[in-house]
């Protein structure tokens, strides 16, 4: 008996012990339990940082390939591509266009007229070594340096009259304003203001531009994907 008693003291032990190990085991899955919360928030937390972080780097990326491109002015302009011959039409005489912007530009013109505004065509598409010829020949007859020049016009190369799409109207009733900054008091200047848009033109330089000095007669064509791609960089500058 007593022999008995001591076996059931020798299984009474274990069972006693199983039954702790059982308490200890659910108290340690509840901690792992809230440990893994714990690890799964802060890795949570960590990558929405990280996200949030790699999205300011990859915008801090572009805004420095912007600025990569502002490297490419010169004096303030923006480098242009000078277009094929094939591309430009003659819309007068002495005066070459983009084949694109022609239907648009002469459209406007005629529905000026019948506001009673006469526009007159000063200059379109200009070579780059014309460009050249103005830049340099010019500058040496006003005395100027090349920055003060620059404020005026293009150096070759830098012109967006080598694209084709530029051109400078005046206002046949006012010819005394043509290529000066009295244009913008003209009929023709407040007729274009209101309705070039209409047409896709759109003031190059104006009153805002930090480089180049506003010219009220420069206007730009911007009705076709071959236009905006090439005036893309600057619309961008200019926001
Ligand atoms: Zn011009």
């Amino acid at each position: 008996m007593a022999r008995k008693e001591d076996t059931n003291q020798i299984f009474d032990i274990p069972f006693a012990k199983r039954t702790y190990l059982k308490n200890s085991n659910s108290k340690l899955y509840i901690k792992i339990l809230l440990i893994s919360i714990f690890l799964l928030l802060l890795f949570l937390f960590a990558g929405l940082r990280l996200i949030r972080d790699s999205k300011i780097v990859f915008s801090s990326f572009l805004d420095k390939q912007i600025d990569m491109k502002d490297d490419q002015r010169i004096l303030g302009h923006l480098p242009y591509p000078e277009i094929s011959k094939d591309k430009l039409v003659f819309i007068e005489p002495n005066i070459e266009v983009h084949i694109d912007m022609r239907e648009s530009l002469l459209k406007m013109r005629e529905d000026a007229k019948k506001d009673g505004i006469y526009l007159v065509f000063l200059s379109g598409y200009r070579s780059t070594n014309l460009q050249k010829d103005i830049f340099y020949s010019l500058k040496s007859i006003r005395n100027q340096i090349a920055s003060e020049r620059a404020r005026v016009s293009a150096p070759p190369g830098y012109s967006e009259h080598s694209t084709g799409f530029a051109i400078d109207i005046g206002d046949y009733m006012q010819r005394e304003t043509d290529f000066e900054v009295e244009f913008e008091n003209t009929d023709a200047f407040k007729w274009l203001q209101r309705h070039a848009a209409k047409y896709h033109f759109k003031l190059s330089f104006n009153k805002n531009n930090k480089h180049i000095d506003y010219e009220p007669w420069h206007w730009r064509y911007e009705g076709s994907i071959e236009a905006l791609k090439i005036f893309e960089n600057s619309n961008r500058k200019s926001k």
